[in-house]
């Protein structure tokens, strides 16, 4: 039976919001703890009978860190609702797109050639363009969930470049973000791309070119990437925007530029000659949180392999743990990992290293419970924060950073190491963690 039935039968003198809120509790109590419902129904029954205190005994059982803290806790408790039709695919598969749309300016592109080559058996399409596409059309989660069969090469208009938004009230570490392309073809459970379920696919521009020249027009240094709204080379092969990349920024070097991905997508890299300017960057976690959270992506032993060529063919590199996540063990786990780091690389070899915790929107847990509900980020004692994010309490996260500055210290004493979209108090008190604590200056 459905849990909320199982709550209307077992309360049937509470109104809706209250049945929906002890379900949604039941839930995540039942899935965390992995008990049925049930039992812990059965528990609440021979307990109290008011509402609140219901509430509160529940609250207490799913939230025991937040609860047992000094002021008062809010649980988010939006509705239940579950659809198993909107769950993601994790099975592993090749990327290949059954049809590929190009807007009549990219159809002749070179990228449009390439993509003809690499997918013979997809059914190309030439649009008018993208807007008048999704024009009349409305998508949503199973849409989103079979984007990888469906490209679109569009000629960029405007787009080609901004200052990361970061997020309200955080300290920004500068980023820029080259706008090359938006969709993702890997499937983390976390992604905040999940947000866009109105995007019909990926979206690949056609007019590289046109980026470069938005750029020369900045005439300033900075810090820019790829990695914002995809990943920066889980394409690449198909697309070789790497190689020009490195080509163009080579010729640029007061900015230096980052490609940020979960792939060991690197031969047009590893073949490009170095530049000093030119970061490959990889986003780590524990082989176990990659294996459950981080679908379609490569292990840590084949990013951290990519690390390696990449440096040995005379690039530097640079590490994500973002996002962090907190579950019992996580010392061990996320210590291991920095241990490798530095075990198979020079530390003179690695750019910067960023911290950051789980966070994503609150509208987003609905969307992570439909498509990947079994993952087990959303056990976290997560609740809304100075960003109205969904993020772990200020002290959990400050003994996150606090403990991962410290291994990472223990290994390099220069290697600079920042947070990422985090508020001035969480920066300043993991700071004071060690002599040398966090970097602002990373260019
Ligand atoms: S690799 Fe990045 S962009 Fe791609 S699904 Fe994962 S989090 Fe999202």
């Amino acid at each position: 039976m459905d849990i909320k039935d199982i709550v209307g039968k077992r309360f049937p003198r509470f109104g809706v919001n209250k049945r929906q809120e002890i379900a949604r509790l039941l839930y995540e109590i039942s899935k965390k703890e992995d008990v049925s419902f049930e039992c812990i129904i059965d528990g609440v029954l021979r307990g109290p009978t008011k509402f609140a205190d219901i509430k509160d005994y529940l609250t207490r059982r799913r939230f025991p860190r937040r609860t047992a803290s000094p002021g008062r806790f809010t649980a988010y408790l939006p509705d239940l609702d579950l659809d198993p039709s909107k769950k993601a695919s994790i099975k592993k598969r090749k990327i290949n797109p059954k049809n590929i749309y190009a807007d009549k300016k990219s159809e002749k592109s070179p990228l449009s050639i390439r993509l003809k080559k690499a997918f013979p058996r997809a059914d190309f399409k030439t649009i008018t363009s993208l807007k008048g596409y999704i024009k009349d059309k409305r998508f949503d989660i199973k849409d989103h969930n079979r984007r990888r069969d469906n490209f679109f090469v569009v000629r960029e208009g405007y787009d080609f470049f901004k200052h990361c938004p970061c997020t309200s009230k955080a300290l920004s570490c500068g980023y820029n973000i080259f706008n090359l392309g938006f969709g993702c073809v890997f499937e983390c459970a976390y992604c905040y791309l999940q947000e866009y379920t109105n995007s019909p696919g990926i979206i690949l521009p056609s007019n590289i070119e046109d980026f470069f020249k938005a750029f020369k027009g900045t005439g300033r240094s900075l810090r820019i990437g790829t990695g914002e709204f995809t990943d920066s080379l889980a394409l690449d092969s198909i697309t070789g925007f790497s190689t020009m990349i490195i080509d163009f920024f080579r010729r640029h070097p007061d900015a230096v530029f980052e490609f940020k991905t979960k792939s060991d997508n690197i031969k047009n890299i590893i073949s490009a000659k170095p530049a000093d300017n030119i970061v490959i960057s990889w986003s780590l976690n524990p082989q176990s949180v990659i294996e459950t959270e981080e679908h379609h992506t490569v292990s840590l032993e084949r990013r951290l392999d990519a690390a390696i060529k990449c440096v040995k063919a005379g690039f530097t590199v640079g590490f994500h743990f973002d996002p962090i996540l907190d579950y019992e063990g996580w010392e061990i786990d996320y210590k291991r990992v920095v241990d490798q780091i530095f075990s198979a690389l020079d530390r003179k070899t690695v750019r910067w290293i960023s911290l950051g915790t789980l966070r994503f929107a609150p509208a987003l847990k609905k969307t992570i419970e439909m498509r990947f509900p079994q993952t087990r980020i959303l056990d976290g004692e997560l609740a809304p924060d100075f960003d109205r994010k969904m993020r772990y309490s200020e002290s959990i996260r400050i003994e996150i950073y606090r403990k991962m500055l410290t291994w990472i210290r223990e290994r390099s004493e220069r290697v600079p190491v920042y947070l990422c979209m985090e508020n001035k108090n969480v920066w300043k008190s993991v700071s004071a963690t060690s002599r040398k604590g966090l970097s602002t200056a990373l260019l």
